[in-house]
């Protein structure tokens, strides 16, 4: 209301001046250099009160513009805020394509319109990484390193460029960082188990090994066979050390774990027959024969009495070891060798034959060969026996499961490969039957005869 009032009443002012100045005519000379401007009071007053109205315009819209919360910053910074994740997208998807060159172009890119943002540092490292620049790849982990919001994800990171330089002491302590910063992350737990696999520290995977399988998955088979391995492992660290008592607490720990798992049964069977007590021993010797049958667990079991004459072991074996796993090929190699050794010719043969099944393979020739020669003294025989040895299937031996690797003994960790708990018992996979070679070599053995 005051403003309407306010408003009308400068019109009636600016109308009484208008009539007033139209009453007293004047002119207005103005000579600049060679020109010369003639015109009315009115028209002059009229200019300078436009003039005056632009002036407060321009005035106005300079303090819309400065109180204005960063009116002009907000501008441009969207503009730059959205060519840097822009580039930052069209980088990330360069990097999923493998393109290193396109990759490392929208990391510039990025870089400049949204410098130090947590989402350019790691375009950055991982353009880097792509155009295999591993000093700057490291720089920017560890500019992520140096703020928090970036930490975790730049240990990441330098976590795996240490591994691949092979340097798996830094990183496992980098690891170990990511762990107390967000201690339980899954694939910190997986990097710390691994590397401490690597690094043969078995007490470090036995604790990251229990910390990553929790609950149902603490109670799968996979889970205690590993750590079985590692109990066993610790258990002969144990025995380097002197500590008896404790290697064979881990032994027994490590073949409760996995009843299957070979060398842990021999181990507990060798620990116990040097500390335990005879009725202790019997008990898991059946046990041990009962779900880990094998030519080692047999050796052990034989040694386990120590002096003993061949046909009493014979005897043992076949009376107290045998019952517990009566058909199993481990079982009648084990009775044919007990009783060859003891010139029990029959049932060597017997046991041989039934170890042998279909596909008998080269060691249980060479007995028969053996028991040819000493029971009948039948050279011709163990002869033909021997020929056949040489065609027959290998025997089972410790095989690298990925790299094919073949071992006497087994080992925890591959020497050729380093994986972990790879060596399976299994017969080589003589590769491709091929006729012609085998028959070039029947063709070498006669002619080397004549
Ligand atoms: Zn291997």
């Amino acid at each position: 209301m005051i403003r309407t009032i306010l408003v009308f009443a400068l019109i009636v002012v600016i109308a009484v001046a208008a009539v007033w100045l139209s009453d007293y005519p004047g002119d207005v000379r103005l000579t600049w250099g060679g020109y010369v401007v003639e015109t009315s009071v009115i028209i002059v007053g009229a200019l300078a009160f436009v003039f005056a109205v632009f002036v407060a315009l321009i005035y106005r819209f300079w303090i819309w513009l400065k109180h204005g919360p960063g009116r002009i910053g907000a501008i441009f910074s969207a503009r730059r805020r959205n060519k840097g994740l822009e580039a930052i997208s069209s980088g990330m998807v360069a990097i999923a394509a493998g393109d290193a060159v396109e990759a490392r172009r929208q990391a510039v890119a990025a870089e400049k319109h949204l410098s130090g943002e947590p989402m350019t540092l790691l375009l950055a490292a991982q353009a880097a990484e792509l155009n295999e620049d591993n000093r700057a790849a490291s720089i920017y982990y560890d500019r992520m390193m140096s703020r928090d919001d970036t930490e975790f994800l730049g240990l990441r990171g330098l976590i795996n460029r240490a591994i691949k330089e092979g340097d798996l002491e830094k990183a496992r302590d980098l690891a170990k960082r990511a762990d107390e910063l967000r201690p339980g992350t899954s694939w910190v737990l997986k990097e710390l188990y691994e590397l401490a696999l690597k690094l043969r520290d078995w007490e470090g995977a036995e604790s990251a090994l229990t910390r990553l399988a929790r609950g149902k998955s603490a109670k799968g088979d996979a889970v205690k066979r590993a750590k079985a391995v590692i109990t066993y492992e610790q258990a002969l660290s144990a025995m380097k050390e002197k500590e008896t008592a404790k290697a064979l607490s881990l032994a027994q720990q490590a073949h409760e774990l996995a009843p299957t798992f070979v060398p842990a049964a021999v181990l507990d069977v060798e620990l116990t027959a040097e500390q335990g007590s005879t009725r202790k021993l019997h008990k898991l010797i059946g046990e041990a024969w009962k779900h880990a049958p094998h030519r080692d667990l047999a050796e052990a079991i034989r040694s386990s009495v120590s002096g003993e004459q061949p046909s009493d072991w014979f005897r043992r074996a076949k009376e107290t070891v045998a019952p517990h796993n009566p058909d199993h090929v481990e079982t009648h190699l084990m009775l044919a060798k007990a009783a060859l050794a003891s010139n029990n010719w029959a049932p060597a043969r017997e046991h041989l034959m039934r170890a042998g099944g279909d596909n008998p393979s080269a060691s249980i020739f060479r007995m028969l060969a053996e028991l040819e020669e000493k029971a009948n003294a039948d050279a011709f025989a163990a002869r033909e026996w021997i020929v056949k040895s040489s065609l027959a299937p290998q025997d089972p031996l410790w095989i690298c499961n990925s790299c094919g690797r073949q071992e006497e003994k087994w080992q925890a960790h591959c020497p050729a490969c380093d994986s972990f708990d790879s060596f399976a018992w299994k017969t080589a996979d003589r590769g491709p039957h091929n006729p012609d070679v085998i028959e070039a070599e029947i063709v070498r053995e006669i002619s080397a005869d004549r």
